[in-house]
């Protein structure tokens, strides 16, 4: 029987929930496997590429990659994903065709969640979202929102980081910056009917945090995603639901991306289920 290694490249990774997520995976699909971490400090480039020689070898069969090697490994791959190619950052690794392959799932995770929870709504000609942060993850949410046709603005503390993400999507037309500063605020809040936070602001153990203090952008037609999922419900998520907005916290997205990630791994697409109630079952 195929033993499958599979493994997060990252630094820090003291309080990585992955192990957690991909065991359950290899639980539930009946296969044999286990799921390390594998930290490699910043700098470490020899580190990141033994790693990688180790897909190459089908020692491993799969990666994650996380904070703060998601650019660095892009270049050390063979070829990129649409996704990762327009996100700019790889978060999976694979051989396919003795290729080794660079995708991004944190796209289609964050997209697939929020449908879940948000629901298919019949919102064409409303669909304008707020970001709210613009490293990584907000790069891969709004690669995914472009693609189903939002309007998007980008709003981080460094004007010059939403203005370079900006840039990097250059073909879009629909995806803009937003100053939320009061004085130079550009934007009428209640315009926007979808709003992410891709900040760590609200997160353990600064969960008194929340990246929106100005309670004028919620409103009842409103939905919060909320990226962090520690804790399940942040303070941004608290204050949307109490003024009549609907919410939703990040970690539906840390199963999906993680599940995606596994079914290119190892061919079995896990319950998701399984794997929400071992995250339920840590204390
Ligand atoms: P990142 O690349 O470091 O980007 C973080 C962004 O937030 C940057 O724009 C950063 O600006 C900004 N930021 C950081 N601290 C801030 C503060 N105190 N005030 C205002 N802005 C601040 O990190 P990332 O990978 O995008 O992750 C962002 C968050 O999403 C993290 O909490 C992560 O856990 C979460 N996440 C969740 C999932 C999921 O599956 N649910 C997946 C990916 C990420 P500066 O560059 O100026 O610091």
């Amino acid at each position: 029987m195929t033993f499958f290694q599979l493994g997060l490249i990252g630094y820090p990774l003291g309080h990585s929930l992955s192990p957690l997520i991909h065991n359950a995976a290899l639980a539930a699909c009946g296969l044999q496997g286990s799921y390390s971490l594998f930290p490699v400090a910043p700098d470490d480039q020899r580190g990141l590429r033994d790693l990688l020689s180790r897909v190459r070898a089908r020692d491993i069969a799969g990666l994650n990659v996380t904070i703060p090697h998601k650019q660095n490994v892009a270049a050390l791959t063979d070829e990129l994903t649409p996704a990762a190619q327009a996100i700019g950052a790889v978060n999976t690794v694979y051989l396919r065709d003795e290729k080794l392959v660079g995708d991004n799932t944190d796209a289609p995770g964050f997209l697939s969640d929020l449908k879940k929870v948000r629901g298919e709504e019949n919102d064409e000609g409303r669909k304008s979202a707020l970001v709210l942060g613009a490293g990584g993850a907000a790069r891969a949410v709004v690669h995914a929102l472009l693609g189903e046709g939002w309007r998007v603005a980008v709003s981080s503390r460094r004007n010059e980081q939403a203005q370079g993400l900006v840039a990097s999507f250059s073909n879009s037309q629909k995806l803009s910056t937003c100053n939320l500063q009061p004085a130079t605020r550009n934007s009428q809040p209640a315009t926007f009917n979808l709003i992410v936070n891709a900040t760590p602001l609200g997160m353990f153990p600064r969960a008194d945090e929340t990246p929106l203090p100005n309670a004028a952008f919620f409103h009842a037609d409103l939905f919060v995603y909320d990226l962090v999922y520690n804790p399940r419900e942040t303070k941004l998520t608290r204050q949307a639901r109490t003024r009549g907005a609907r919410a939703a916290g990040g970690i539906g997205m840390l199963v999906e991306q993680a599940a995606l990630a596994f079914a290119l791994w190892t061919g079995c697409n896990p319950p998701r289920e399984t794997l929400r109630e071992a995250l339920d079952r840590q204390p």
